[in-house]
């Protein structure tokens, strides 16, 4: 890590000095993207952004819980809030993935509470019930574990995340008003292509 360190110091944020100096003042991203923690799927690097340009929420999955204002520590909801109503971002775009780990644990039933596979820390499990419709959906559909079926769960993924933003007030009101648009999108990391979300129809295209 040192050495890439050294790396940046030497040539990334040397190019960019007047950019860190300004930045230094303050951020003002237009975008938020919720992605996976997958090491494969780093937003900045797929999109070629700049430092200042996205506010990046990852966690596991890419999933974002329903509106929940109660006492528990809610990581991704204060993540969201701070983009929305502070910052006042533009646009959300939640980015799910090919081959994440996080889908394939929900459709194949790994941390299934009934057969005591809660997971050894407590936490993943829980988290990952945030795709059960997802999974009874895509089970529903695709009997087969096949490829298909965890791609179904990709992108299933990503309209379950779609539909809990909605329940959020401040979200829904300037989706409302046009203040703030929302997408979805799988990155696939095998061809590297960004499949983007139409919400009429539900499926998915290359961008
Ligand atoms: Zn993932």
């Amino acid at each position: 890590m040192l050495e890439g360190y050294r790396r940046f110091r030497a040539t990334g944020w040397a190019r960019e000095r007047e950019r860190w100096s300004d930045l230094a003042e303050g951020q003002s991203p237009e975008v938020l993207v919720i992605a996976c923690s997958d090491s494969r799927v780093d937003p900045a690097t797929i999109f070629d952004a700049k430092p200042g340009e996205m506010f990046v929420v990852r966690n596991v999955a890419a999933l974002v819980p329903p509106h929940q204002p109660d006492a528990q520590y809610h990581g991704t909801s204060a993540a969201l809030e701070f983009a929305v109503t502070q910052l006042e971002v533009k646009e959300i775009l939640v980015m799910g993935h090919g081959f994440c780990g996080g889908c394939a644990a929900s459709l194949t039933g790994q941390f299934d509470h009934a057969r005591g596979g809660a997971g050894e820390g407590h936490f993943l499990a829980h988290w990952l019930d945030l795709l059960d419709p997802a999974r009874d959906k895509v089970r529903a559909e695709h009997p087969e574990l096949d490829r298909a079926a965890f791609q179904a769960m990709e992108r299933e993924g990503v309209r379950v995340s779609l539909r809990n933003l909605r329940t959020f007030p401040w979200v829904r009101e300037r989706e409302a008003d046009g203040r703030l648009k929302l997408h979805g999108a799988v990155f696939a990391i095998s061809d590297g292509l960004l499949y983007l979300c139409n919400e009429d129809t539900g499926a998915f295209a290359p961008a």
